[in-house]
């Protein structure tokens, strides 16, 4: 077949999806990303662009609707960015994200271990407990469109509670009456940059304001109309950022009114919460996957166990009443000092826990001698930062349990821990995000014997592990930049940004050796996509 080019017709069967949730097809040897593509159906797709090792199309006509498509439930989708999946039904996106997960454990892992299940959220509608709006140019809270950072207003957004969009659509009125400007990322001018708003499962509400600014004008009538239209709202907190930065929040927080915290039950432990610490958005699915964690954990009561990334000590809490004792480790400060606060509320005692990065924190213990049972791991997207795996594995714990977001690096550090001979054992996903497409997983592993080991290696050795590389190629890092941002970038500014962030940079791409060779660069927008990439692979550290 002669190479697939721009806007050509083709007719294209989907067989799966990317875990970006678009549909997958081949034409002739060539993969293809569809967006609104929907497994097992025939369709008349349209190239959308052509890179080396994949191409990217959309769905213009269906012959025949596959039974895992349903039509859009909201008026948004698919230019709003926050859902990624509401073209199909809620049974074929479990279907999509087991196999994702499974597909991560072994191509990307090389484990010899199946997802034993995928525990689908009883709620898909309304179950975020935090929501994140940027405030658009003309200060309505919004999200922002699918690949930009273009905000669209949206008035009821299906995976907010009322109760946050009531207080979106209270910030929208107050802006327009206060006169308060939205931000401008581009001119850094302008005051209002995001609402975020988290809420308990008591209806309770905590509301922060982020400003590119120290303060409002009328912040009394900021807090009222919030008041007013979030019966449940117990504080209005205002966060300064003014740095030019993705990054939400800023370090200052003033309180407007009412108090700057929040509080939740979860596994019948009542839990305290700032606005900057991390706790998962769905509590009724967040009970599941601690359960499966503690699960794979087989504590019996006697244990020494490890946390690593605690935040404000949600599993270290529920691990503490089945262990010996339990150490919880996390960087942010706030969350530290939650969690101590929520140990001794509970009346917990057998916990401790320690500020810092994991890395240092955990080489640190090793150091002091500390050999736990069982380690459990719960970190960011970007996965066990470097190291990590090799510290873990050092102190010789019998189990360790791994919490991840995101089956990428999973997989990835799944990888480490055979090389450390740490395998696979079990594993289960978690379904924390409907209608996104993202996914939670629980990985047991456990120390292999010698024997065993030394054929597991081999094993990984005669798998074809291109695909497994941690470092992400070139196509790859371009077909990320382009879905999420819709940015198209050459192998030169890749090289640039590669080179910039200290990593090493393939000969072809080296340097003109005329000092005045003009050589395109990379322009800032583009260069932010390249980094963001490079983190999403684990390229860099975040
Ligand atoms: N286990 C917790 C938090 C998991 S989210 C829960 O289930 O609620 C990941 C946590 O890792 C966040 O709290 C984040 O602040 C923390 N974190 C991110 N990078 C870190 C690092 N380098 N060292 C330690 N903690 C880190």
């Amino acid at each position: 077949m002669e190479r697939l080019e721009k806007n050509q017709l083709h007719t294209a069967e989907i067989t799966g999806y990317t875990a970006q949730g678009l549909g997958v097809a081949r034409l002739g040897g060539q993969v293809v990303f569809v967006h609104g593509g929907v497994r097992g159906e025939t369709c008349t797709v349209r190239v959308l662009k052509v890179l080396k090792n994949v191409a990217f199309a959309r769905v213009e006509a269906v012959e025949a609707p596959a039974p895992g498509r349903q039509a859009p439930d909201c008026p948004y989708f698919p230019d709003c960015g926050g859902c990624q999946l509401r073209h199909i039904t809620y049974e074929e996106e479990l279907w999509a994200k087991k196999q994702q997960v499974e597909d991560a454990l072994t191509r990307l892992g090389g484990a010899a271990v199946a997802v034993e299940e995928i525990l689908g959220s009883r709620e898909i509608l309304r179950y975020r407990n935090k929501s994140q709006f940027p405030v658009g140019p003309d200060g309505r809270p919004g999200f922002y469109r699918a690949r930009s950072h273009q905000v669209i207003p949206v008035d009821d957004c299906l995976l907010q509670t009322e109760a946050a969009n009531a207080a979106a659509r209270a910030v929208a009125a107050w802006a327009a009456a206060s006169g308060a400007a939205p931000y401008d990322e581009k001119t850094g001018r302008g005051l209002l940059r995001h609402l975020y708003v988290r809420t308990s499962g008591d209806g309770a509400a905590l509301i922060c304001l982020v400003a590119n600014g120290r303060a409002l004008p009328e912040e009394e009538g900021l807090v009222r109309a919030v008041r007013a239209a979030c019966p449940g709202a117990v504080g209005v907190v205002l966060n300064e950022n003014t740095r030019d930065t993705n990054v939400i929040l800023g370090e200052r927080y003033r309180t407007l009114w009412g108090t700057d915290r929040l509080e939740d039950t979860l596994r019948g432990l009542r839990f305290t919460l700032s606005v900057p610490s991390f706790y998962q958005v769905n509590r009724p699915q967040a009970e599941r996957l601690y359960e499966k964690a503690l699960e794979f954990a087989a504590l019996t009561g006697r244990e020494l166990v490890l946390d690593l990334y605690c935040g404000i000590g949600t599993i270290t809490l529920c691990l503490a009443e089945r262990a010996g004792r339990v150490i919880g480790a996390e960087i942010v400060p706030e969350a530290i000092r939650d969690a101590r606060e929520n140990a001794r509320r509970n009346g917990i005692g057998n916990v401790e826990f320690f500020c810092g990065d994991t890395g240092e924190t955990a080489a640190h213990l090793a150091a002091e001698g500390l050999r736990p049972d069982v380690v459990v791991v719960d970190p960011p997207r970007k996965g066990l930062g470097e190291g990590v795996v090799e510290t873990i594995a050092s102190m010789g714990p019998q189990r360790v349990v791994y919490v991840s977001c995101d089956p990428a690096t999973l997989g990835r550090d799944v990888k480490r821990f055979a090389a450390q001979g740490y395998a696979a054992r079990r594993a289960a996903a978690v379904d924390l995000f409907p209608r996104t497409a993202h996914v939670e997983t629980v990985v047991l592993l456990s120390k292999l014997n010698a024997k065993q080991h030394i054929e597991v290696e081999r094993n990984l050795d005669e798998l074809d592990l291109t695909a497994a590389e941690s470092k992400a190629t070139y196509d790859e890092l371009k077909a990320y930049v382009l879905e999420k941002y819709g940015l198209k970038v050459s192998s030169l500014y890749i090289s640039q940004v590669k080179r910039k962030c200290g990593l090493e940079v393939g000969q072809n791409y080296n340097l003109s050796k005329k000092e005045d060779a003009k050589v395109p660069q990379c322009p800032p927008e583009k260069e932010a996509a390249i980094v963001e990439a490079l983190k999403h692979f684990g390229m860099i550290a975040e």
